[in-house]
C-alpha cells in the first residue's frame, strides 16, 4: 500500500514537471508581444496516452499578445511524429506543420474549452500542453503511409495484396 502511494506521488511529480514545460507565466509579463519556444518529444505523447502517436519531435513557437482582458497566442508547430504505417504497419515518420490561434480568456467560472478559446481564472497557470497535443493530432493526414517504395519489404511480403490501390478505392 505504502509503495503504491509512493509510486503515485512520483508519477504526480513527473506529470507536474512535464506540464510546466509548456506553461507560460503570463502574470509576470508586460502588455504586448512575447515569444516562447517549446520542444515536443516522446514524453508528451506518452503522457497524453496517445493511441496513434508513438513519439515524435516538434518545435513549437508561440507568440503571445498579452493584455489585461485576454491573451492571444499564435502557435506554430513544425516537426514530425512517429505513427504506424497504414500499409506495412512499420513505424513511419509523418511531417507535422501547424499554425493556429488560441485565445485565452479569464473567468472564475468553468467554461468548456472548444479548441479555440480557453478559459482560465486570472492567476491560474496557462499550460499550452493540451492545445499543442491536440493541434498535432488534428494535423495528422487521414492516410498515414511511407513514401512510395519506403515501406518495409519484409512486412509487405507478408500481405499478399495484389494491388494496394484497389483497396483504397473501395474504402473511399
Ligand atoms: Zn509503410
Amino acid at each position: 500500500m505504502a509503495a503504491k502511494e509512493a509510486i503515485k506521488e512520483t508519477t504526480k511529480e513527473a506529470t507536474k514537471v512535464a506540464a510546466n514545460r509548456f506553461s507560460i507565466d503570463y502574470m509576470s509579463l508586460s502588455s504586448g508581444l512575447h515569444t516562447f519556444d517549446f520542444e515536443v518529444d516522446d514524453a508528451l505523447f506518452a503522457e497524453m496516452e496517445s493511441n496513434e502517436i508513438k513519439g515524435g519531435k516538434c518545435s513549437v513557437h508561440a507568440c503571445l499578445n498579452c493584455s489585461d482582458a485576454k491573451l492571444d497566442v499564435n502557435v506554430v508547430i513544425s516537426g514530425s511524429v512517429v505513427v504506424e504505417c497504414d500499409r506495412c504497419l512499420d513505424d513511419c515518420n509523418i511531417p507535422i506543420e501547424f499554425s493556429g490561434l488560441l485565445t485565452v480568456r479569464f473567468s472564475d467560472l468553468q467554461h468548456d474549452y472548444d479548441g479555440d478559446v480557453m478559459w482560465i481564472a486570472k492567476g491560474d497557470q496557462l499550460s499550452l500542453k493540451q492545445y499543442i497535443y491536440e493541434s498535432i493530432v488534428i494535423s495528422l493526414p487521414y492516410r498515414r503511409v511511407h513514401e512510395e517504395g519506403g515501406c518495409n519489404p519484409e512486412m509487405m511480403a507478408r500481405f499478399s495484396v495484389a494491388d494496394d490501390d484497389d483497396i483504397v478505392e473501395t474504402e473511399e
